[in-house]
């Protein structure tokens, strides 16, 4: 059989459905669901996104099987709706629009009214005998067709859109304001305004055959595939190109057929807040595009009541019944053509980071969802919006008291932004690059914005509801977003925006605060989010708190289903506390030598760099052996027993000394020594490959008094910590393992000086000791290496470092681009290369566990806060992961959704894992740091 490209919808049947995004995309599937459960949708067809890799194949041509198919399928809906494409009777027609597997609002092509022409439009008024509706529609569409097919767009920046400039024009010599003042002769005008336009820039015929307006559409929307805007959007969003978009053919319906006509757009649910109320806006004798594009600001949904009564309470039942039957909250698209209502899209909703959790929270408790399925609906990073700033709101109200409130427009997206004013995309985007926070201000933004908007704190709008463009996008990149603010003036030309007789100019400063809609004047300085208030600040009581409520709910839920342990990367006592407050189980990595620059440190541990012989070195880590042991003393409280693991000194020793002439004179003046020395010694550190160099176990095997030092301080403090009645187990680990003898020579150490603490201040402790897994030698010897180490904690800043040969410094020049040509999809420091670096981890793990299988197994390096990262040690079957106290929340929620979507990863572990050591609650990370 013939392969199908084409899917037919509506008129009574669905020959897909929304499992099928694969190859009808979101768009084409949903309209398939719909039809199939019997909401109203206008039929029409489906042209599948392998028609798209076809298409390009094919140098942009559409193959003749396909276009056969798509004429009997044309044949079908011309005979259900008794229409025909280009008749002089009765003619259809028709929208064309995209749809790709991921939703991509406004990123590519649509053509609506299609099948006008001169003579159909003649037969149209005949039939309607509504000439003005027909002339809208047909210069409607010759404008969207000029446009997208032909291509007669703005050139520069601040051009105005050449068709918007001939209806500017053709309201100035009639002397009226509004678009709807035209009317159906001037509409007719227009239309013929704009072919004179069409040919005389692009020497283009607008094609009055309604199969050439057809291929042409088809065409040009799988071309909208390759657009810019679309290129950009894919990268910021990971969608591969090869998905391609499918092409949807529908039967028009009008909302601009009169008063008893509109259109809307509406959420089942608040997709700012998440309020389980029904949320849209709509326009009466509108077509779709005014409320998206947000040229009219449209009305709540609300009033619908007072112009469709009958419409409001259908749509409020479809409401109900697509939450039912998807099981989440939808975005849905309806037209009402004289009274009677169409639905043309549905959709699962974007929502913010408040609104998705909010949303799935609300859907466990009315039973539409399980905990396990909320956990999954919520995208980890999407926590981050909840732990960012909100204004200072003593300071916002000093601020307008002090009259520096400009407008109040639609509060789109929430949280709050202060940057400088720009005015154009480019702009956003170049000003951002220079590390400007900006604030993008446009009267409405289009998709050709995205990149600016993503460069930019906030976006404000002038017009446009909060289903605008700039509304949708903003949230679903967790911008701030005051849209609609129609007090603005804004001067494209002029660089400025004028509000209340006040004039600012592009650079000046304004706040906005996204979750009431406020535009203020200068900067507004931010506080922490409620969830930080709660848990770090501890200045807000949790039961005033609803955000913060919701948040620790799903944190609950996380808890319940991971099991991956999660520690936090932490140096300081306050860091620990803050990730204790955050959840954390423990400390993975306390990177010791960020203790040095402590103060009074820095002073002894130069003193020990510069020493010529051993006494002079001892002497030198004598003053820094209490300084040390208080330091961890601080950290095992912090930790009230929680497991920290405790990394022995690991960089190269000249990143303690300074670099510049000025400094080193400062250090000699201080330590009594002749500028020289201090010179000297700077000099006799260098190395050509620092990274490679005398560092981390190197350092110990080489001096061993430093590691007994370090040894010692950890010990004492254990031993002064127990004496406190505070439990506590210390875990030693010694970095850039290789060799397994390297770390026989520094445990036999450790123990020694852990024996010797212990017989000096009579209390007895447990403590472990093991290593990092940081270079590829130590992960494939990791058999040898366990039969000393009691864990590894892999070090995968290092580890990707020395897999790839990729230094983890200078690599920005070219893994930026590499990243671009697709070599690398996702920056490795960043997000773990499972191909190479997870598979020495999986070995390391093998071996390891062969070797000692009590061993206990963590992750250290970036990698540790990193959803897919998280997954991936969930996968090799690691026992927790460490990661930067702010990161916490995330990689509790990364951990359950690894454990929810891999269950028999979990299982596999439980089998071939014997009992692991008496461990206590884990959890440590901390930011990676340049060497
Ligand atoms: C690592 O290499 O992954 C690690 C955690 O150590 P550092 O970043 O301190 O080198
Ligand atoms: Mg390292």
């Amino acid at each position: 059989m013939a392969k199908k490209y084409v899917y037919f919808f509506g008129a009574g049947c669905a020959e897909g459905n929304k499992d099928m995004k694969n190859i009808l995309g979101g768009k084409g599937a949903n309209l398939a669901e719909m039809a199939g459960i019997g909401l109203p949708v206008p039929p029409g067809f489906t042209i599948s996104t392998e028609v798209c890799d076809l298409f390009y194949k094919s140098r942009k041509r559409i193959p003749d099987d396909v276009k056969k198919e798509v004429g009997k399928n044309l044949a079908r809906l011309e005979k259900s709706l008794g229409q025909k494409l280009g008749d002089t009777d009765n003619p259809l027609l028709v929208s064309i629009r995209s749809g790709a597997r991921a939703s991509m609002p406004g990123m590519m092509d649509t053509i609506l009214n299609l099948g006008l022409t001169d003579k159909t439009a003649a037969a149209l008024v005949a039939k309607t005998g509504n000439p003005r509706f027909v002339y809208d529609s047909y210069r409607r569409f010759v404008q969207m067709y000029g446009d997208v097919v032909l291509g007669l767009k703005p050139v520069n920046k601040d051009d105005i859109d050449p068709f918007e400039e001939i209806i500017e024009k053709k309201k100035d010599e009639r002397g009226i304001h509004q678009d709807t003042d035209l009317t159906a002769d001037d509409l007719k005008d227009l239309v013929a305004r704009f072919k004179l336009a069409i040919k005389e820039k692009t020497g283009q015929e607008f094609p009055e055959d309604p199969m050439k307006q057809l291929w042409g559409a088809i065409g040009a929307v799988f071309s909208s595939w390759m657009n810019d805007r679309a290129i950009a959007y894919r990268k910021m969003y990971d969608i591969p190109e090869s998905w391609g978009t499918a092409v949807n053919v529908q039967t028009m319906v009008f909302g601009n057929m009169g008063q008893d006509s509109g259109t809307g757009v509406a959420f089942t649910r608040d997709a700012a807040t998440g309020e389980n109320v029904f949320y849209g806006e709509y326009l009466m004798n509108a077509q779709g595009e005014d409320v998206v594009a947000g040229i009219r600001t449209p009305l709540p949904i609300s009033e619908l009541r007072k112009d469709d009564p009958k419409s409001l309470a259908q749509l409020e039942k479809i409401r109900h019944t697509l939450e039912k039957h998807y099981t989440d909250m939808m975005d849905i698209e309806f037209t009402i053509q004289q009274g009677k209502l169409y639905m043309l899209q549905c959709r699962v909703g974007k929502r913010t980071a408040f609104a998705a959790i909010k949303i799935a929270v609300d859907m466990v408790g009315e039973k539409l969802i399980s905990e396990k399925e909320a956990l999954i609906r919520i995208e980890p990073d999407q926590l981050n919006q909840l732990l960012r700033p909100i204004f200072d709101l003593k300071e916002k109200d000093a601020a307008v008291k002090a009259g520096r409130l400009l407008a109040k427009g639609l509060n789109a997206g929430p949280g709050a932004a202060s940057g400088r004013l720009v005015f154009n995309s480019v702009d956003a985007e170049g000003w951002g690059a220079r590390g400007e926070k900006v604030i993008l201000t446009r009267i409405e933004t289009s998709p050709e914005d995205i990149k600016g908007m993503g460069a930019a704190e906030g976006i404000l709008t002038a017009r446009g509801g909060m289903t605008s463009h700039a509304a949708l996008v903003a949230r679903q990149m967790g911008r701030v977003c005051v849209a609609g603010c129609g007090e603005l003036v804004i001067d494209y030309g002029k660089r400025t925006m004028t509000v209340k007789g006040r004039t600012l100019n592009e650079g000046d400063w304004i706040s906005l605060d996204g979750t009431t809609g406020q535009v203020i004047e200068g900067k507004v300085n931010t506080k922490p989010s409620e969830v930080l208030q709660v848990l770090i600040e501890k200045t807000l009581d949790p039961a005033q708190a609803p955000v913060y409520q919701t948040f620790a709910k799903v944190m609950a839920w996380a808890d319940k289903y991971r099991t991956l342990k999660i520690r936090t990367n932490a140096d300081q006592p306050d860091q620990a506390a803050n990730a204790v407050a955050f959840g954390a189980q423990g400390i993975g990595l306390c990177r010791t030598e960020h203790m040095f620059f402590g103060a009074g440190k820095i002073g002894p541990m130069r003193e020990m760099i510069l020493a010529d012989t051993l006494e002079q070195r001892k002497t030198a880590l004598a003053k820094l052996l209490p300084l040390q042991r208080a330091d961890f003393a601080g950290i095992f409280e912090a930790m009230n027993g929680r497991p920290v693991t405790i990394r022995t000194i690991d960089p190269p020793l000249h990143e303690f000394l300074p670099h510049e002439e000025k400094e080193q004179r400062e250090v000699a003046g201080t330590m009594g020594l002749p500028f020289e020395k201090v010179r000297e010694r700077v000099e006799s550190l260098h190395e050509f490959n620092p990274m490679l160099g005398f560092r981390g176990c190197r350092l110990g095997i080489i001096y061993p008094e430093i590691t007994e030092m370090q040894a010692r301080a950890i010990f004492e403090a254990a031993a002064a910590t127990k004496k406190k009645g505070i439990d506590v187990e210390p875990e030693v680990m010694i970095p850039l393992v290789g060799h397994v003898k390297e770390l026989q020579n520094q445990e036999k150490l450790v123990r020694r000086v852990a024996e010797e603490v212990m017989k000096e201040q009579g209390v007895k402790f447990k403590y472990l000791v093991g290593t990092m897994i940081e270079i590829p030698r130590g992960a494939i010897t990791a058999d040898e290496i366990a039969t000393v180490a009691e864990f590894f904690s892999f070090g995968t800043n290092d580890l990707t470092q020395t897999t790839l040969g990729v230094s983890r410094d200078d690599a920005a020049r070219f893994l930026i681009p590499y990243v671009a040509k697709e070599i690398y999809a996702k920056d490795p420091f960043e997000v773990l290369d499972r191909g190479g670096v997870g598979q020495l981890m999986k070995i390391a793990v093998e071996k390891g566990r062969k070797t000692r299988p009590t061993i206990h197994l963590g992750i250290c390096g970036e990698h540790g806060g990193e959803p897919s990262s998280i997954e991936f040690c969930h996968l090799v079957g690691l026992d927790y992961v460490s990661c930067s106290p702010f990161r916490v929340p995330i990689a509790r929620l990364a951990a359950a959704r690894a454990a929810l979507l891999n269950p028999a990863a979990a299982a596999a572990k439980a089998k071939t894992k014997k009992p692991a050591p008496a461990q206590k609650t884990v959890k440590a990370k901390k930011p990676g740091r340049k060497k």
